[in-house]
Order: C-alpha cells, then structure tokens, then sequence
C-alpha cells in the first residue's frame, strides 16, 4: 500500500512539498481554496540551484529575468539621490534574479500533477483532531478525513501553525507594500539590476521581472514604522523609475520576535512560512523553501519515512532557518536606521558597501551559512 501525506495550503511549500512527495511514490491530499499569489520574487543563487534540483531548468528561463548588479542608494527628504554601493554579480555562475510567484507555483505543480497521485480538495482546514495516533481534519463543508502524516504550509496565522505551537503561535506581522508597474520607462531604467533605495520613512526594492509573459517592475516599499506609506515621488528624474501611479498593495511580513523552535506534533510537520517566521530582508523565505524541499526530497529518496524525515529535518536543517531570519532582522535594522546611525550607515556603505553586500549574502548564497 502506499504512503499517504496531506497538504494543508497549495502556496509555494504547499505545491513543492506534493512535487517531492507525490515523486517519490506517495499519494497526496492538498487542501487550499483561495490561493492569491501576487507580484514576483527574488531568486538568488541558492534558491536556483534548489529550483533546477525540483524543475527541469529548461521550464524556468523562460519565467526568470536575471539580475547583474545590486545599487544601493540613499533618498533624503528633499528627494536628491545618492548611490552607496554597486555591487556586481555579474558572474556567469551566478544566477540571480526574479521569478513571478504564480509562475514558480505552476511549474512545481505541473511537476507534481505529472505524477497521478495528487487529489486536489478546494477547501479550508477548519479543525485539527488528534485521535488515537492519527488526526482528523476537518474542512469548511464539514467534510472529515483522517490523516496520519500532515504537512502545515497555511503559512503564518494558518490552522497548523496554532495546532503545533498553540495560540502563542499567533504572529506578529509587519506592513510591507508591494505593487507592479508594466511601463516601459520604469522597466528600461530597472533594467537587470536590483535596487534598493533607503529613505527617511522607509526603503524601497525595485527590480525587473516578467509578469504573465509581460516585462514589468516589481516594487516592494518596506516602512520604518506601520503608520508610514510609500513616499509621493517629486523628483521628475526618479518619478520614471518609481511612477506614481503604482497600485500598492499592502501585505504582511513575519517579523523575527515570533520565532519558535517547534515545528511538528503529532504527524504535523509545518513548513514554509508556516514553520519559519522570516523577516523580508534578505528575500530568503521563498529560497529557502525551495532548499527546504530539496532537504525533503533528498531525505524522502533515501527511503527514510515521514517521521524520520522529519527528524532529519529538524535536527539538519532547521537551525539554518533560524540563522537567515536572525540575519535578516539586522538587516532589516540597518536599512530602517534613520538619524545619526543612518549616517553612519549611509558612510559605511559608501566605503565597505561591496564587503557589507558580500559578507551577507554570500554565506546564504553559497548555502554556507552555519558558518
Ligand atoms: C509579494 C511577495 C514577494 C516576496 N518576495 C520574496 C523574495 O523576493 N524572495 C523570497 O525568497 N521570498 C519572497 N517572498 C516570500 C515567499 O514568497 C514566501 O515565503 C512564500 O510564498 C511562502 O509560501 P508558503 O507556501 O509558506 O505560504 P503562502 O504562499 O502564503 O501559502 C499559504 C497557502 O495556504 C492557504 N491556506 C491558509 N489557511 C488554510 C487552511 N486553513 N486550509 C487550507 N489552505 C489554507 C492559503 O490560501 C495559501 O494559499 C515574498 C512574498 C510575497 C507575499
């Protein structure tokens, strides 16, 4: 007979998660109704290298608009610009870059429906059940199943989350806006490069994507302070690269404070954003998803079973989360810094900006990072 997993969320960990395990010979039940990706997101070079070891690599380039350098830029209040630090990755070995969320989700779905093993129910988990060595679970039709072995990818206020870590699970969510810009200005100006502009209130990240086969800028405003929104641009020159006219959406981000060490019980195994609250600012928690399922995988292709993979998981893998998102909370910090920490910051970049840029990523780029 074969094994039998349950899914609850059909986001990226919840679609990577059914490609791994319905690969490797188990039957899979996947619970979502409204999935809504929106936007893009950076791809760095580990989070490629885990995408090509779950998707054929051919299936990607079409979707993946690559980057060459990271610029640093520092916006004062009266909107004069100035760049910190240019930092090159242009490297042939490199692959960094952006990805459309919808886009990334469908390629590992395709992957996992190729495998005939996959039922998928259109519905929310309601309830969590522990009963006799198994677990009921129940959906918003009232329809109850059984399910020994559970995968939690319903991200950070899902229903796995609190049944794992209990009502101090409940998270703590910081403001990020996001919006898209189709024009062609801001795209040539965007142009292979990320950029990351620090301002008095907040920071923007802007960079060149592909969103529904279209070039297109993806926009991410993070603010120093909740009550802060994205600045009106008055600056004619950056107004081309930052146009007013931007839809921003705002959505909601883990902050580090929420950080717990448990993420299974009884059969519950919480990955994705589910199982680690990760700060924004390194754009790790999509990568390290992708990694994560690589780990599963590889585990799962070792014949270890569920429990035992998630042992590997916790005791081999998990710690290396908990390292980003501490990571990228001081990165976080010292983007937000404003007055005279921000200038010493702005002065810092100015002279070891490269060395900054480098002593950060690379050790998460290279998948190093325990060092
Ligand atoms: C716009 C945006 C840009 C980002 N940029 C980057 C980036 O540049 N680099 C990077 O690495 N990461 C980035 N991230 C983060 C990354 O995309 C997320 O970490 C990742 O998508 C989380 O995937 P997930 O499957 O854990 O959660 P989600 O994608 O949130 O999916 C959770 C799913 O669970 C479903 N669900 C919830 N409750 C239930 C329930 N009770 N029953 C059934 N289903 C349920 C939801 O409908 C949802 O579909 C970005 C995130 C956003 C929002």
């Amino acid at each position: 007979m074969k094994n039998k997993i349950t899914i609850i969320g059909g986001g990226l960990a919840g679609w990577a998660a059914a490609s791994i395990f319905s690969e490797n010979g188990y039957l899979v039940d996947i619970f979502d109704k409204k999935n809504q990706n929106f936007g893009s997101q950076q791809i760095s070079p580990n989070g490629w290298s885990a995408l090509t070891n779950l998707i054929d690599i051919k299936k990607i380039k079409p979707f993946f608009n690559p980057f060459n350098k990271i610029l640093i830029k520092y916006m004062d209040i009266n909107q004069r610009v100035e760049l910190l630090c240019n930092f090159n990755v242009d490297n042939e070995d490199i692959n960094y870059g952006s990805i459309e969320r919808e886009s990334i989700i469908k390629l590992l779905k395709d992957n996992a429906l190729k495998n005939n093993s996959i039922k998928i129910y259109n519905s929310y988990i309601k309830h969590i059940i522990p009963d006799n060595g198994t677990n009921k679970i129940i959906d918003d039709n009232e329809n109850i199943f059984e399910s020994k072995s559970i995968v939690g990818a319903d991200s950070i206020n899902g229903i796995s989350r609190k049944f794992v870590i209990g009502s101090g699970g409940k998270s703590k969510n910081k403001k990020v806006f996001r919006g898209i810009s189709f024009n062609n200005s801001s795209y040539q100006l965007a142009r292979n490069s990320l950029q990351l502009i620090i301002t008095f209130n907040g920071h923007f990240v802007i960079y060149p994507t592909i969103i529904n086969k279209k070039n297109a800028t993806n926009y991410i405003f993070v603010p120093t302070d909740d009550r802060f929104f994205p600045p009106i641009i008055h600056n004619k020159i950056l107004s081309y690269l930052i146009p007013n006219d931007i839809e921003w959406k705002m959505t909601f981000s883990a902050t580090i404070s929420e950080q717990n060490n448990v993420i299974h019980k009884n059969g519950v195994f919480l990955i994705g954003d589910a199982g680690t609250s990760m700060p924004p600012h390194t754009a790790q928690a999509g990568n390290q998803i992708l990694e994560d399922a690589v780990f599963i995988k590889k585990s799962l292709q070792e014949k270890n079973n569920f429990n035992q993979m998630v042992n590997m998981f916790i005791k081999q893998r998990y710690l290396k989360n908990n390292i980003i998102a501490k990571k990228s909370a001081v990165v976080g910090k010292i983007l937000s810094a404003q007055k005279l920490i921000g200038t010493l910051r702005n002065l810092s970049l100015k002279s070891y900006g490269n060395d900054f840029v480098e002593s950060i990523l690379n050790p998460i780029w290279t998948s190093n990072v325990n060092k």
